[in-house]
């Protein structure tokens, strides 16, 4: 029988391991293998980070969890990904073959790219849940004793997301606690303007974050390359539209959170420090086609935030495109089909969509969007602000969980009412050509 190994036990790795037992059935061995027996849905991690929420209520043990489905589970973690060899050395030095392999090991997060990131250095971070818990013990020693807050993203991020997100929900907070007054707030991205999130914006982003952030008396410097964040001060270079420098700032700071940039996990990672050849591009990030497939070792995968993605145009500073939920997932169905067509003699033929649909929480309103597909030129390109985002994006991760929980990749309501408005995973299929005509 053949073994299908999922390398990550993330968003993506969870829904590729149940669609394909979905799809495949029980006609492959499917292991998951993880650096961790929990898997934690990363979108709530800034509610964690302001104690909304526990640790606990966002996390799902996953042993017990996929031995329920019949899906073989290993915490061990890779050290190498052998591609030329089909296999994985483990971290304890096990090997682990496989027939096809699907990578999605998510980012690793490149704190030591800008001195004082990170929280072993001077920010908080909420990128994982366990920073994101550390965060909440900062956030409450914080409010006892107030000053200015900087948020945002550093060069090369390309979350804007959850950086816009945190500094919502921070004001929003603040404000609960009526101490909003004595924090001046200043929001400090790498992206040429307010909303742009990789993306060149998503139907009137910038307007409605603008308008947002002057609500709430948010400050904010875009173009922005951060130097140095010292314990008490961020220091950054904006930049102008030919990339040279226009002015420094020096930003009191008693609190800071800044999404790094994103490279590829230690085991995409050769010794030098610069990718796999074949298998990775330089920074470690997984080389894909259109079917979701590397172009060298045919039988290997890639989905999520692990996989190579130009950015979208060229920017004064560097910023990366993101990779959201629904567009994951909808690499999920790709890879599961064109390995369900792999397993049958046939060609790869199923394209994913790319399309997002995101929520962008704000503590007590927030912005949705839907990028059809995710990367312009779009069919759809929507957003809108409403308190109805709130309640959506509570509702967005107990659902979420429940599938984890349940093992269930897209019940098929999901997909009827995704349907209902235009949105779906799959690009058609090619017609089939017709060797009469
Ligand atoms: C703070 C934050 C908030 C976000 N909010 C949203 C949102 O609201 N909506 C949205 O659409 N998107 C959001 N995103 C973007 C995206 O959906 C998430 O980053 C998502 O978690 C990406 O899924 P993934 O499976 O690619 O990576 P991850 O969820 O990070 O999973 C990767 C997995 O691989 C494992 N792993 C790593 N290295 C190894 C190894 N060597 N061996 C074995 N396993 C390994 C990790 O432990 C992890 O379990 C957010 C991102 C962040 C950082």
């Amino acid at each position: 029988m053949p073994r299908i190994v999922v390398l990550g036990g993330g968003i993506g790795g969870l829904s590729m391991a149940y669609e394909l037992r979905s799809v495949i059935g029980a006609q492959a061995e499917v292991t998951v293998v993880s650096d961790t027996e929990w898997f934690q849905f990363v979108p709530s991690n800034p509610w964690v980070a302001l104690g909304w929420r526990k640790p606990e209520d966002i996390k799902v043990h996953l042993p017990q969890t996929l031995a329920k489905f019949g899906i073989g589970f290993e915490a061990t973690g890779a050290k190498h990904v052998l591609p030329a060899e089909n296999a994985l050395e483990l971290n304890d030095g096990r090997r682990l073959s496989y027939d096809y392999l699907v990578v999605a090991t998510g980012p690793a997060l490149a704190f030591d790219e800008v001195p004082g990131l990170g929280p072993e250095a001077n920010t908080v971070s909420i990128c994982h849940v366990d920073h994101a818990a550390a965060a909440a013990e900062r956030w409450e020693r914080f409010c006892r004793d107030p000053g200015p807050i900087v948020i945002g993203a550093v060069q090369g991020a390309s979350c804007f997301g959850p950086a816009y997100e945190f500094a919502m929900m921070v004001s929003t907070d603040l404000r609960r606690r009526k101490i909003r007054d004595r924090v001046p707030m200043t929001f400090v991205t790498s992206e040429p303007y307010i909303g742009h999130l990789g993306l060149g914006g998503v139907g009137d982003t910038k307007s409605l974050l603008e308008s947002e952030m002057r609500d709430r008396d948010i400050k904010w410097i875009t173009n922005a390359r951060v130097d140095e964040i010292a314990s008490d001060a961020v220091v950054c270079t904006e930049v102008g539209s030919d990339g040279n420098a226009v002015r420094q700032h020096r930003l009191p700071a008693r609190l800071t959170m800044f999404i790094p940039a994103f490279r590829g996990v230690s085991c995409l990672m050769g010794g030098d420090g610069k990718g796999l050849p074949g298998l990775t591009n330089p920074r470690g990030f997984v080389l894909v086609d259109k079917y979701q497939c590397n172009p060298t070792y045919k039988n290997v995968y890639g989905i999520g935030v692990c996989i190579a993605i130009p950015p979208f145009e060229q920017t004064p500073v560097p910023v990366g495109v993101p990779k959201t939920g629904y567009m994951i997932e909808s690499m999920v169905s790709a890879v599961a089909a064109n390995i369900a067509a792999s397993m049958a003699g046939k060609a790869p033929t199923r394209e994913a969509t790319w399309n997002a649909v995101c929520l962008a929480d704000f503590g007590n309103d927030g912005v949705a969007f839907v990028a059809l597909p995710q990367i312009p030129p779009r069919n759809v390109n929507w957003s809108a602000r409403g308190y109805w985002v709130h309640a959506a994006k509570v509702g967005f991760e107990k659902y979420f969980l429940r599938k984890v929980r349940t093992g269930t990749s897209e019940p098929g309501y999901e997909r009827l009412i995704m349907k209902l408005f235009g949105i779906t995973k799959l690009r058609a299929e090619p017609p089939h050509s017709d060797p009469a005509a």
